[in-house]
């Protein structure tokens, strides 16, 4: 099977759509269009035809291109099933237990509620595409949940091998990584991070995908087990959800 080709789409100021193109099968998907002309700039560059659309979550900058696209070309819109009433013209939901195929390819879906009640990623291949719940050395606010709620959708991220390459909804990955630095100034690896960061995004590159390992050595939001985050914190002897619980907040006020 030849390998899915990912291309990644700058949309509106921040926004990371992304195209999968299946060369074999004739297929290409886009996840989180959050608006149609990049897009079809995007597809008409590469030559490829949509039949896809894939929603993490209902949040207008990564559904803002759904009907447009969907009108042009057909494509078949893919999201959470259990959030059917926030999609417009969703064909096809999905969950954990649905998961989904693209082409020949099983595609994983992970229910991994809290910035949206039903947000959910897509696991193809070894990419993961994490919406608004995992950044690159960030996760997604807590609009509709709660701290253990994030917490144990980013555990249940975190089972993903290591090598999984992370792409995510935003490039936040430079302030990310400043706050970042505020709770782990000894962290070496993501000291060693923000050097490469600052560097690409100077240059105006992104700084997508990271890897699942990488996140796991430089996310504090994945790190409440670190001694330094929690001396840092003043919160030694706290669990895990109100280590994370407190960075969040902390986040909130950087
Ligand atoms: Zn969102
Ligand atoms: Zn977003």
């Amino acid at each position: 099977m030849t390998p899915l080709a990912i291309e990644l789409v700058p949309c509106l100021s921040d926004n990371y759509a992304y195209l999968l193109h299946d060369q074999d099968a004739g297929l290409c998907a886009v996840v989180d269009p959050s608006e149609a002309p990049p897009v079809k700039k995007a597809l008409a560059a590469k030559g490829w035809k949509l039949t896809h659309i894939l929603n993490t979550h209902h949040h207008f900058d990564h559904t803002g291109g759904n009907v447009a696209l969907k009108e042009e070309f057909g494509a078949e819109i893919v999201g959470p099933g259990k959030d059917r009433d926030r999609f417009a013209g969703l064909d096809t939901g999905v969950d954990e237990s649905t998961g989904w195929s693209f082409g020949p390819r099983k595609v994983r879906v992970m229910e991994i509620p809290a910035h949206t009640s039903s947000h959910i990623a897509f696991i193809v291949d070894d990419a993961a595409f994490t919406g608004d719940t995992l950044f690159a050395m960030g996760c997604g606010r807590l609009f509709e949940g709660t701290p253990a709620m994030m917490w144990s959708s980013l555990s249940k991220l975190m089972t993903l091998p290591d090598a999984t390459r992370i792409f995510c909804g935003h490039e936040y990955t430079q302030s990310n990584g400043r706050f970042a630095l505020t709770l782990e100034p000894s962290n070496a690896a993501l000291v060693a991070r923000m050097r490469d960061v600052d560097a690409a995004r100077a240059k105006g590159w992104p700084t997508i995908p990271s890897t699942l390992g990488l996140e796991k050595q430089t996310n504090p939001f994945l790190r409440p087990n670190s001694p330094e985050l929690r001396k840092t914190l003043g919160m030694e002897s706290a669990s895990d959800v109100e280590v994370f619980g407190e960075t969040r907040k902390r986040k909130d006020n950087f």
